[in-house]
């Protein structure tokens, strides 16, 4: 649809509105993942529930698809036209102490509520990045820094207000059929304007991150395979490889050097922690060992993403297991010699994360014990995609599915067939069902989509 063809009367919104070219529609659509945008026809920057309302109704009264913005950390199929309802203003966080939850808003990001969280002496299940979107994180199951002590995030919502295809907003909890298929299924059934989730009550982590230097790359992954098969549930942990940028400000020693990272987060005494990480000290001198107790706030260090826009395309596989082979056949095709350059790593998984929470949410492959990650970076002359799928040739004998949050890209790193792979398949088959039910028109459709 041209913008001259495009409806005229917009609805009622109190926040403002932005069309091609006016001033400030770039800011809008501005996100974190700058090599893709959403490209709308009209940006509604909501400032309530009502706002988001008013913008589905218009959508589904004119039959234009619908994208959602938190932050832009998440685009995995950027809209071509259509409404993108904006949602960067909905920041409300209220902490109930007495029930131990938080109310929080659409727009609010994972720092405002650790902020608000660790005032009352609880601590939100939040990622490794401060400044991803709650919501978003939530709605994508929500792996967390703690995630082998208290499982996915998305277990512990204990409610949504979410906006339907036909404009009504609904309050969910657990037991209503479109709570559980929401979570997990990241924006395919409407737009949630807030959430209620369970805090947990953690002060202190012992937590931090060991680097070591090119030569130790192989031991140590391989000391941290059979390391992290022995480790109790209070362990989380992930290990990164990377070739580090040749600039400041990464430190002097680090850079322009293939290293691996190994961060940890435990969340019982630090006696035991020290205790425990000794296999991996073992390995020999690391270039950096900051290992400490450190009040929660101060946890959003612990994994070092990068705070600042940036382009960057990222698939994953969720393995049954880490063998030896597996190791080292993702080394050989992520190490410095690759094809392309990649920020390669594994999150270790199991513990809690195999426990289903109280409602039957969209999470599975719940047996998988790691979760396998690459993240390149788009450049003008460059296409991963080849890339992408050669790791994932190499990983498929062990592969039991995707992280539907850690697809990210243009679309084609969230096509059907990776979507599909995300769930069991009586899983899909269930999102299928409400799909066609509450969204036949298929208005949210700019996201890990599940055709109705
Ligand atoms: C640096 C970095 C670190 C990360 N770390 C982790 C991690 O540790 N664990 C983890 O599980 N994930 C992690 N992620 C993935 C992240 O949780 C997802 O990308 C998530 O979708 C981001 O949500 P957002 O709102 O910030 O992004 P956005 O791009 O604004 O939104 C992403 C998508 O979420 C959906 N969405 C957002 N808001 C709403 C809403 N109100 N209603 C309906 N749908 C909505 C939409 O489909 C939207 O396209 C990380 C991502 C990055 C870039």
């Amino acid at each position: 649809m041209t913008n001259s063809t495009f409806p005229s009367e917009l609805p009622e919104v109190t926040g403002p509105t932005f069309r091609p070219g006016d001033d400030g529609f770039d800011a809008e659509i501005a996100g974190f993942q700058t090599a893709y945008r959403h490209r709308p026809d009209l940006v509604v920057g909501a400032a309530h529930a009502g706002d988001v309302r008013a913008a589905v109704e218009f959508a589904a009264r004119h039959d234009l698809p619908i994208a959602v913005q938190a932050t832009g950390h998440g685009l995995s199929v950027p809209a071509d036209g259509g409404v993108l309802i904006s949602t960067r203003r909905m920041t409300a966080v209220r902490v109930d102490t007495r029930t131990r939850t938080a109310w929080v808003g659409a727009g609010v990001r994972a720092e405002a509520l650790i902020a608000a969280a660790v005032a009352h002496g609880l601590a939100p299940l939040n990622g490794s990045s401060p400044s991803v979107g709650v919501v978003g994180y939530h709605l994508g199951g929500g792996l967390g820094i703690l995630a082998r002590t208290f499982g996915y995030a998305a277990d512990r919502v204990r409610a949504l207000d979410l906006v339907t295809a036909d404009g009504r907003l609904r309050r969910l909890t657990a037991g209503d059929e479109l709570f559980g298929a929401a979570l997990g299924s990241v924006g395919n059934f409407g737009i949630v304007t807030a959430m209620e989730l369970e805090l947990v009550p953690v002060t202190e982590v012992f937590g931090g991150s060991l680097t070591f230097g090119t030569a130790l790359v192989e031991p140590v992954l391989e000391a941290w395979r059979q390391w992290t098969a022995e480790v109790p549930e209070e362990m989380t942990s992930a290990i990164t490889m990377m070739t580090m940028p040749d600039v400041a400000p990464i430190p002097e020693p680090l850079r322009g050097r293939y290293l691996a990272t190994v961060a940890i987060a435990f969340t019982g005494p630090e006696a035991e922690g020290q205790r425990l990480v000794e296999p991996l000290r073992e390995v020999g001198p690391r270039l950096a060992d900051n290992l400490r107790t450190m009040p929660y706030s101060e946890t959003d260090g612990i994994y070092s993403d990068p705070p600042f826009p940036h382009a960057y395309t990222a698939t994953n596989a969720l393995l049954s297991d880490l063998t030896a082979d597996a190791a080292a056949a993702f080394l050989d095709v992520t190490g410095p010699d690759a094809p392309m350059p990649a920020v390669a790593g594994f999150r270790h998984l199991g513990g809690a994360l195999r426990r289903p929470g109280p409602a039957a949410i969209a999470m599975d492959h719940r047996t998988a014990e790691y979760n396998a990650r690459i993240i390149t970076m788009p450049a003008a002359d460059t296409d991963p995609r080849a890339y992408h799928d050669l790791v994932a040739k190499t990983l498929a004998p062990w592969t039991i599915g995707h992280n539907l949050n850690f697809l990210y890209g243009a679309g084609d790193w969230a096509g059907e067939a990776q979507t599909r792979a995300g769930y069991a398949p009586s899983t899909y088959a269930r999102l299928r069902a409400l799909k066609s039910a509450y969204d036949p028109a298929n208005l949210f459709r700019f996201n890990r989509n599940i055709r109705p």
